[in-house]
């Protein structure tokens, strides 16, 4: 019989995140000396969305703790679309500051795709902007998207090996499986994976994650990933984000991800916790490119 269980270790977005952030805190005071100012990065909050106040919240907290400059820019759930984009122009405009985000989602009557685009690219931290993704895809300069490039950080940090492993992605979302899927196919460590990419409309998914020596997970479906769908000795990268109800705790809830992690963990080489893996680095990953913008 053969044994099914492994020792799993944790590819830690704590640890790691915590290593990355001390030398950005380094650089930044370079920053300092260069030029007068640290690094100033601006969060715009549109309405009252309670998810989206913790990340613009643990955003401004990370700056605050290596030593950037951060604003936070709230406007009320009522914003018009033309209000906004006067904002994004201001702060494409203000040479004080070096990069900025608007958190999404934002409310339903304002079109996400038409504020991305009003960005500009050298300001566009969350690298969201179809010129930095194009930019991404042609392997030039540019800023990579937060989610992605944080898990890249993260497999590079571990030393996880990725060059002619079969990497699954589960997930096509402009912002993280789509990028993703191609940062792991780049002629570059981490990369020079065979990448499959899955959505909604795969036809057997679980023989497909099953081949998976990488497999990512950002489908926002929270314990979908079981044991079954999981080869042993993988790699399994957990974007996803739930509250879960659980009366067993004061909250009520607690946070879980994409994949059913006590079954699947114990069949991993390495796996991300929930919380506590992907979410640290895609700050992290904000706080570099911010950095970036700083030094460009
Ligand atoms: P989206 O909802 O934009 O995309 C989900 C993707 O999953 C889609 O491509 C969809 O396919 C696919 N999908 C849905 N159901 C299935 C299924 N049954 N089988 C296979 N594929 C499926 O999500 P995001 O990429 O924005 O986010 C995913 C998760 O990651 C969420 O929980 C989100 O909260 C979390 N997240 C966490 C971050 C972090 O820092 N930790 C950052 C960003 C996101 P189709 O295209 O066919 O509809």
């Amino acid at each position: 019989m053969s044994d099914t269980t492994s020792t799993y270790r944790s590819l830690n977005g704590i640890e790691c995140g915590k290593a990355l952030r001390a030398q950005i805190a380094r650089r930044a005071q370079e920053v300092l000396k260069e030029r007068g100012t640290v690094p100033h990065l601006v969060a715009v909050l549109v309405g009252e969305d309670a998810a989206s106040q913790t990340y613009v919240g643990s955003k401004v907290k990370a700056c605050e703790e290596v030593g950037f400059r951060s604003t936070l820019l709230r406007r009320p759930a009522d914003t018009t679309e033309a209000e906004l984009l006067e904002v994004v122009a201001e702060l494409n405009a203000d040479a004080a500051v070096d990069g900025f985000i608007v958190q999404l989602p934002l409310p339903k009557h304002i079109d996400e795709e038409r504020v991305t685009l009003a960005i500009n690219p050298t300001k566009d931290v969350d690298g969201f902007h179809p010129q930095n993704l194009g930019r991404m895809m042609l392997g030039l300069p540019g800023y990579l998207p937060a989610t992605p490039n944080g898990i890249v950080e993260l497999l590079k940090f571990y030393d996880i090996p990725t060059e002619g492993r079969h990497c699954v992605v589960v997930g096509r979302s402009n912002i993280v499986g789509t990028p993703m899927s191609i940062l792991m196919s780049r002629n570059t460590y981490p990369g020079n994976c065979t990448v499959t990419i899955t959505h909604s409309r795969t036809k057997d998914l679980p023989s497909i994650t099953r081949q998976a020596d990488i497999l990512i997970v950002a489908i926002g479906k929270a314990g979908f990933i079981t044991a079954d769908m999981v080869k042993q000795g993988a790699v399994v990268v957990d974007v996803g984000i739930h509250r879960v109800e659980d009366a067993s705790r004061k909250s009520g809830y607690r946070l879980s991800g994409d994949v059913n992690f006590d079954e699947v963990a114990p069949k991993c080489a390495w796996i991300t916790p929930v919380p506590g893996g992907v979410g640290p680095m895609t700050v992290t990953s904000l706080l570099l490119n911010t950095l970036k913008a700083a030094q460009t």
